[in-house]
C-alpha cells in the first residue's frame, strides 16, 4: 500500500452524526464503503501487477536458460539428490536417442548402468562432500548399437544457500578425438617398426643392432657375463644374383633371414641385417659353445631349405659362412672389438672353403 494513502476507519458515530437522520447516515456509510472498495481494488490491482511482473521475469529467465541450455554443443542434464533427471537439453536427448519424457524423472543409472552401479566411480558422493568438479570418461551404447564416448563433467547443482541439491552433468562427445588418438598411436607404432626394421628381410636393422650391442655391452660389463656375436655371410651371392637376377637375390635374402629367425629363439637374442648379404646375431650371456650350436643350426636349416644355387662351387644349394666371437665385456675394450673378432673368424670361414662355422681363435677356450 502507498504511504500517502490513509487507511479508512469506521469510527463509532459522533453526537453530530447521531443527530443526522437515517437517510443521511446511510449516505455517509455508503460513501465510506465505496471508498473502501476503491482502495481494495487499487490494492488488488497493485498486487496483480507485481505478481505478473515477477511471473514475466521468471518466464523470461526460463526462456533464456532454455535457449542457452539448448545452444550448447554438449549434452547437459541436471539430476536431483536421488539421481533423478530433472532437466535435460536437446543435445543430450539426441545423443541418447530419447524423447524428453523418456528421460525426465528417470534415474541416470538407467542410461549408464556400468558406472552408476559402481559406487567408486559414481561422483555424486564426492560432489556432495564439496568437490567442485569431477571429470570421467563414459561409453554409451545406443539401442541402435552406436557407441559414443563421452567426457562427462560433474558440477554441483546448488540452492539459494549454496548447498548442493543435485548435480549438473555435461557430456562432451569425444568419440572422434579418441579415434584420432588411436589412429595416431597406430601410425606411431608403425613408424617405430619401420624405423627399427630392415625393409627387405623384416629383421632388425643396423641402427637397432648398434644400439642393442652398445646396451648389452654395458650390461654385461656390469654383470661380468659373456656376450657372443655371430656374423653370417651368404656364399657366392654375387654369382647368385648373376645367375638368377636381383629380384631372386632379394627372395633368397628373405629366406636366409627366415632360417636365422627360426633358430634364434631366446627373447634376449637379437638377429639383424648388418648390410648387403651379411647378418649378425647378438647373444647375451651365451658362451662360444652355445653360439656355435645356433650358427650350426642356421647353416643346416638353410641347406634343408634347398634353395638352388647353380653358381656355387661349394654346394648345389645356397649356403652361408659364419664367424663367431665371444667376450666378457670390460670397460677397457669396446663392442667394436667383438665385431672385429667375429669378422676375422668369418674371413677364416671363407678361406676354409665356406659353408662352415669358425670361432675366433682366442675365444675357443670360453
Ligand atoms: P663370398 O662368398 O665371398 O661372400 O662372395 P659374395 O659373392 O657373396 O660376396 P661379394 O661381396 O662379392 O658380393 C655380395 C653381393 O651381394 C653383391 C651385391 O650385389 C649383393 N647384394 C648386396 N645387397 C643385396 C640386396 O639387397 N639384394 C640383392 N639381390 N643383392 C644384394
Ligand atoms: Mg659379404
Ligand atoms: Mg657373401
Amino acid at each position: 500500500m502507498d504511504k500517502d494513502k490513509k487507511p479508512i476507519t469506521l469510527n463509532p458515530p459522533s453526537e453530530a452524526a447521531a443527530s443526522l437522520n437515517t437517510e443521511e447516515r446511510l449516505n455517509q456509510l455508503q460513501k465510506k464503503y465505496d471508498q473502501l472498495c476503491a482502495q481494495m481494488d487499487d490494492l488488488l490491482s497493485e498486487n496483480m501487477l507485481r505478481s505478473n511482473k515477477i511471473f514475466m521475469e521468471a518466464e523470461h529467465s526460463n526462456l533464456i536458460m532454455n535457449q542457452v541450455f539448448d545452444a550448447s554443443n554438449d549434452g547437459i542434464w541436471a539430476i536431483d539428490s536421488n539421481c533423478k533427471v530433472i532437466r535435460v537439453n536437446n543435445k543430450l536427448l539426441d545423443f541418447l536417442h530419447k524423447k524428453v519424457e523418456e528421460v525426465i524423472g528417470c534415474k541416470c543409472q538407467e542410461f549408464f548402468p556400468d558406472i552408476c552401479s559402481d559406487l567408486e566411480k559414481c561422483p555424486r558422493e564426492k560432489i556432495f562432500r564439496g568437490e567442485p568438479i569431477i571429470e570421467q570418461e563414459r561409453t554409451f551404447v545406443s539401442a541402435s548399437g552406436k557407441t559414443i564416448q563421452f567426457m562427462v563433467t560433474f558440477t554441483p547443482l546448488s540452492n539459494l544457500d549454496g548447498a548442493a541439491i543435485g548435480l549438473v552433468e555435461t557430456f562432451t562427445d569425444i568419440t572422434e578425438r579418441k579415434r584420432t588418438e588411436e589412429e595416431l598411436q597406430q601410425a606411431n607404432r608403425k613408424l617405430e617398426l619401420l624405423a627399427s626394421e630392415d625393409a627387405l628381410t623384416k629383421l632388425s636393422n643396423r641402427r637397432i643392432f648398434d644400439d642393442y650391442l652398445e646396451k648389452e655391452w654395458r650390461r654385461q660389463t656390469r654383470a661380468r657375463k659373456p656376450l657372443s656375436l655371430i656374423m653370417c655371410d651368404v656364399d657366392f651371392f654375387k654369382r647368385y644374383n648373376d645367375t638368377y637376377g636381383h629380384q631372386a637375390g632379394d627372395s633368397c635374402l628373405r629366406a636366409v633371414a627366415q632360417a636365422i629367425q627360426k633358430k634364434v629363439r631366446r627373447a634376449s637374442d637379437l638377429a639383424a641385417r648388418y648390410g648387403g648379404e651379411e647378418f649378425v646375431i647378438i647373444m647375451p650371456e651365451i658362451y662360444i659353445d652355445g653360439a656355435w650350436h645356433v650358427a650350426d643350426a642356421i647353416c643346416r636349416e638353410l641347406i634343408d631349405m634347398q634353395i638352388p644355387h647353380g653358381g656355387s662351387p661349394v654346394s648345389p644349394f645356397v649356403t652361408i659362412s659364419c664367424g663367431i666371437a665371444c667376450m666378457i665385456p670390460a670397460s677397457e675394450t669396446s663392442p667394436q672389438s667383438l665385431i672385429e673378432n667375429a669378422d676375422q673368424a668369418l674371413y677364416k670361414a671363407k678361406n676354409q672353403g665356406r659353408n662352415c662355422v669358425v670361432v675366433h681363435e682366442k675365444d675357443v677356450g670360453n
